[in-house]
């Protein structure tokens, strides 16, 4: 358990973007980071591995008379760089959501889409607070924002026909959040956003709103992170793997998003690996060098540690079985047994079920083999062996195995086919599903089976 002693550092909250694909999380973060640096100043934003932190006085430089920067004791935002539920549901920190708050991108024209939906069920289910950027503003014929002006301002500005075209795209958002149970509303009219879901009308396009949607970030985490996030960021570090990766020089690493706590070159850290928990010892903690110096230096520069909430390469031996999903936690004030039975405990949560026949399942990360594994048995669709990795040899030949031709099949989320697994895949009687949706994938194979059983009468 972590210690309250330091209950006065609130840490940099961690901030995931959603939304249905080209509604504009891409566009967003880009245009965020975009204005921080263009903002000036020296360590306008900090380039981590997986995420970019933007400090307090660059989201006050740029939000202008929105902000008092005094009112607030947040160090900054951390925004997680891959947007999408996907990553946002699949990145776990004890068994919740590695990202403290979300903001859910729903494109104005286009209103609540099916990964809308999707988004919203897991910011229920996980309790995450969020805020909803109603992008493309700008895309209302007449919007003619003024200049560096609030959002709200800028649309008392627009001709009539804006504003009650943006009007009523603004109101069936708000409609269609109140039907998914959340009280909404313009963000402007919002007291407690904890609350209520605040809405900030904005274009990622022309960063015309974008200082609002911080604003109301900075509000939202400073409430939520003293309310529910006292963490002692001095503790034994705790961090969720994004991705193993092999790095000329230091073989393979885990880009890692540290939550809590302080992680030291040489520390021993308790990693999840594919068969069992990995420990070992720390041979680099690795960050981006400053944006300036990247291509004219080694990508990498070495810290001596880092702190919650930052994203880091950890270079160490045998991490090549790592998983991405996965806990990493520094063994320090415990021994190594204890930390490794956290671990355990801690993957023992994320649970596929397999049976004795079934299909192959390979996905990119823990929570997304979970996700995957739930979705088949919502279609009563059999696993007979769940792995996370790209798909392999191996799995070509296990799913060769099913006694049910339907089930000679290997549904894989958001991994590839291996260079030496596709003669395998030619020679053998088993189909290959791919998609990086899981609704996708999942109604390609029942459409498959259908087709199949159809031939077949
Ligand atoms: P993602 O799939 O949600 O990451 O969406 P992208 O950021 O890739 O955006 C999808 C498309 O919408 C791209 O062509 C963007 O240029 C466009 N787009 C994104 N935000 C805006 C916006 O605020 N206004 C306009 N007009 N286009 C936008």
């Amino acid at each position: 358990m972590t210690d309250h002693t330091h209950a006065d550092t609130l840490r940099t909250p961690i901030v995931a973007v959603l939304g249905h694909v080209d509604h504009g999380k891409t566009s967003l973060l880009d245009t965020i980071r975009g204005s921080a640096v263009s903002e000036g100043e020296a360590g306008a934003i900090t380039q981590h591995i997986g995420a970019t932190d933007i400090p307090l006085d660059t989201i006050s430089g740029m939000a202008g008379e929105l902000i008092d920067p005094s009112d607030f004791d947040l160090p900054g935002l951390l925004f997680i760089d891959t947007p999408g539920h996907h990553s946002f549901s699949t990145l776990r920190a004890r068994g919740g959501a590695l990202a403290d708050i979300a903001v859910l991108v729903v494109d104005v024209n286009d209103g609540f889409q099916p990964q809308t939906e999707e988004a919203i069920d897991i910011l229920r289910r996980t309790g995450t607070p969020f805020v909803v950027a109603a992008n493309k503003a700008d895309t209302t014929p007449g919007w003619n924002p003024q200049d560096g002006e609030p959002i709200q301002k800028s649309m008392e500005a627009q001709s009539e026909r804006a504003k009650s075209m943006l009007d009523e795209n603004l109101y069936e958002i708000i409609g269609q959040l109140s039907d998914a149970g959340f009280s909404a509303d313009l963000y402007w009219r919002v007291q407690d956003f904890q609350k209520n879901i605040g809405v900030v009308p904005l274009s990622a396009l022309t960063g015309e709103g974008v200082p609002d949607l911080l604003t109301v970030l900075m509000g939202l985490s400073q409430r939520f992170m003293k309310e529910e996030m006292a963490i002692d960021v001095t503790g034994p570090g705790e961090g969720t793997v994004l991705e193993v990766k092999d790095e000329r020089g230091f073989g393979a690493t885990v880009d890692t998003v540290v939550y809590d706590g302080v992680i030291r070159n040489g520390d021993t850290i308790v990693v999840g690996g594919q068969n069992e928990p990995i420990v070992t010892e720390i041979r680099a903690l690795l960050r981006p060098r400053p944006l300036a110096e990247i291509r004219t230096e080694k990508e990498f520069e070495k810290v001596g540690e880092i702190g919650a909430a930052a994203g880091v390469k950890i270079a160490a031996p045998d991490l090549d079985q790592a998983m991405a999903g996965a806990p990493v936690r520094v063994v320090r004030d415990r021994t190594a047994d204890q930390v490794i039975e956290e671990v355990k405990a801690e993957l023992a949560e994320i649970e596929v079920e397999t049976a004795d026949n079934g299909v192959v399942v390979k996905a990119d990360t823990l929570g997304s083999l979970e996700a995957m594994a739930n979705a088949l048995r919502e279609a009563e669709v059999p696993i007979l062996r769940a792995e996370v990795g790209d798909i392999a040899p191996r799995d070509i030949a296990v799913a060769e195995t099913a006694n049910q031709d339907e089930h000679k099949a290997i549904l894989g989320f958001n991994v590839d086919l291996l260079k030496n697994a596709e003669s395998d895949l030619e020679n053998a009687d088993v189909k290959l599903f791919k998609n990086e949706v899981i609704y996708q994938l999942v109604e390609d194979y029942e459409r498959y089976v259908e087709e199949k059983q159809r031939a077949q009468q």
